[in-house]
């Protein structure tokens, strides 16, 4: 049994490593929910739907999100109801997020839901929302004129394209929330926790600050091994660098390691970023060095499979 905790892009890249080296149904993924909103009245889960579009064999190979040969006819069209069109949603995504609306409005839990989803693109991992309860990641940035703002994620990300300097994130809603049925559970049965090359602050921050998640971990930290989604000091893609070096953490594997070092035991790092392995394991996480720029399906294999070997 292996549980995985993953958010989008990075985790998906990994994930479909991972189904290549063990068997899909011995695999549970914990999934980030903080960046879900509501577009157009709809569900929009975007780290779910980067999962099972990709673990589908669906995903747009090189945008990171939505689906490969989409148009956006739906989408252009609400502009001329003077709707914001800024964050971009595919036709045929679309109707993910009507059947995941629907599917809410009828009274099911977005548990339920995301294993409907999955089941429908054959993905045989079993994937769970971190919560059923709404969590919003809320980014506070400094405007130019020296005033700060709070912003939902997508909002600062999407609309604003992560310009505006970060001063804190906070996870609006999971003080109040559980986890989702069956999360604590896959992390106490697993043989191995995954903690996937995902942005550290946005896709794995909001899972640990689901109530139970962090201290499940801690308990399990000989278990626990992570992939840092920081190479060479930069992140691969998206704005993990942004918001680390907003909250005062270093840019570069060791900052990881710092960041995850109360709940994971080890942390493998990029072959390019070797001469920090005495850095990391200075902050009390065993280092180990792989190939972890995922270029291919098969660099990703042999990444998920150094990175179980690594705490075997
Ligand atoms: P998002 O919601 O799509 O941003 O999802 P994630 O948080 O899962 O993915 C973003 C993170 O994945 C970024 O911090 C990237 O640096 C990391 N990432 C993406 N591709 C790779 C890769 O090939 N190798 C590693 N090590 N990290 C990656
Ligand atoms: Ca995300």
């Amino acid at each position: 049994m292996y549980t995985a905790l993953a958010g989008g892009v990075g985790a998906a890249r990994f994930l479909s490593g991972l189904v290549r080296v063990v068997p899909a149904p011995a695999v549970t993924v914990v999934v980030n929910t903080a960046d879900d909103d509501i577009f157009h009245g709809l569900h929009v889960s975007p780290d779910l739907d980067t999962i099972t579009y990709t673990l589908g064999g669906a995903e747009h190979p090189e945008q990171g999100w939505g689906l490969q040969g989409e148009t956006f006819a739906m989408i252009d069209a609400l502009a001329r109801y003077g709707r914001p069109t800024w964050f971009r949603l595919g036709d045929k995504d679309m109707a993910t997020h009507l059947y995941r609306s629907e599917r809410l409005a009828e009274g099911a839990t977005l548990s339920t839901i995301t294993g409907e989803i999955a089941e429908a693109w054959g993905v045989s991992p079993r994937l769970i929302p971190m919560s059923d309860d709404p969590i919003a990641t809320r980014i506070t940035v400094i405007r130019p004129d020296g005033t700060t703002e709070e912003l939902p994620m997508q909002q600062w990300f999407v609309r604003e394209r992560a310009e505006p300097p970060v001063t804190s994130v906070r996870f609006a809603g999971a003080e109040a929330a559980a986890p989702a049925p069956g999360v604590i559970e896959a992390l106490e049965a697993a043989d191995t926790i995954l903690v996937c090359p995902s942005n550290p602050v946005i896709s794995i921050g909001p899972i640990l600050a689901v109530p139970g998640v962090r201290d499940a971990l801690v308990r399990r930290r000989d278990r626990v091994v992570g992939v840092s989604p920081i190479i060479a000091g930069r992140p691969v893609k998206g704005p993990a660098d942004r918001l680390m070096a907003g909250l005062g953490l270093d840019v570069s594997c060791v900052g990881v390691a710092r960041a995850y070092a109360e709940f994971c035991g080890t942390l493998v790092i990029d072959a390019g970023d070797a001469h920090r392995c005495t850095e990391v394991e200075a902050v009390g996480v065993r280092a180990v060095v792989a190939d972890t720029l995922m270029t291919d399906a098969g660099v990703a294999a042999a990444l998920a499979r150094h990175t179980l070997d690594a705490v075997a």
